[in-house]
């Protein structure tokens, strides 16, 4: 008896431990995302084949359990945890229900390991992948690019002017956006220059046209605010919606493109 009401207590001041957060739609997506849809402990399939379906095949699993259990604590306590706390997406994974159930209520020390061995191998595989993320962008960049030229000069005009102010928590600061900006002009300008010739005279599209119309948009934006990290990811959003690309790179380097060529942002085409 003694011995559980020590443990109570260490769970009661473990700093690790937080209240459950649920994660959001988009959060979900993400772990799903992450296990490539696929549960990671038996491989079972956490997308219904057919869409329409409502009940979710998977659940988004603590690793190192939020209210762990006495027995649960005292086996798991001095094994390595991942993130900074309980609720972190360190500390979560996509699971099917059965492993789900299996993981809560019949946890080993070896489960806890095997499951935390793989999650810290998708982190691995997405930061290698973020790292990446700007080679290989070619065919997301021709799409974007295929389907800009498609846009009519009144879709342009739908365009909002009037860039709104990112937190600050996400706003970089100018350096940052011209690293970015010229990261994307030194390997995808030349590329994106010949896509647009290809383009050029196709169904009446003129590349001198639409740069100047997108040039446009960037003065009368620049009149409103001097935010050009908003500015920048209004027009990258704003590309991103019209061309229903699922690439925001690909986006980037093309509004890149056009900050380069249409030598908006003065102090960053110098
Ligand atoms: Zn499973």
């Amino acid at each position: 008896m003694k011995k559980n009401e020590i443990i109570l207590k260490a769970i009661s001041a473990d700093p690790y431990l937080k209240e459950r957060k649920s994660p959001t739609e988009a959060e979900q997506q993400l772990y799903l995302k992450e296990v490539l849809f696929t549960c990671p402990l038996c491989g079972k399939d956490l997308r219904h084949r057919k869409q329409k379906k409502n009940n979710k095949l998977y659940e988004i699993a603590h690793i190192f359990p939020n209210s762990p259990t006495v027995e649960q604590y005292a086996l798991l306590n001095t094994l390595q945890r991942l993130g900074d706390n309980s609720e972190t997406f360190e500390n979560k994974i996509a699971l099917c229900k059965d492993c789900h159930d299996q993981q809560d209520y019949h946890t080993t020390q070896e489960d806890y390991l095997n499951l935390l061995q793989k999650k810290q191998k998708l982190l691995q595989n997405t930061a290698l992948h973020e790292a990446t993320f700007t080679l290989g962008l070619e065919l997301e960049i021709a799409n974007v690019v295929r389907r800009i030229c498609c846009l009519r000069e009144d879709e342009l005009a739908q365009l909002n002017y009037t860039p709104v102010k990112l937190s600050k928590k996400f706003s970089v600061n100018e350096l940052l956006l011209k690293n970015r900006i010229a990261m994307y002009v030194t390997s995808y300008y030349p590329y994106i220059r010949d896509l647009f010739r290809e383009m050029e005279g196709i169904n009446g599209f003129r590349l001198d046209t639409l740069s100047l119309q997108i040039k446009c948009c960037f003065t009368k934006m620049e009149t409103i605010s001097n935010d050009k990290n908003a500015i920048f990811d209004q027009i990258v959003e704003w590309i991103n919606t019209k061309t229903l690309t699922t690439s925001k790179a690909a986006c980037e380097a093309v509004v890149s493109f056009f900050v380069q060529n249409c030598e908006v942002f003065h102090e960053i085409t110098e």
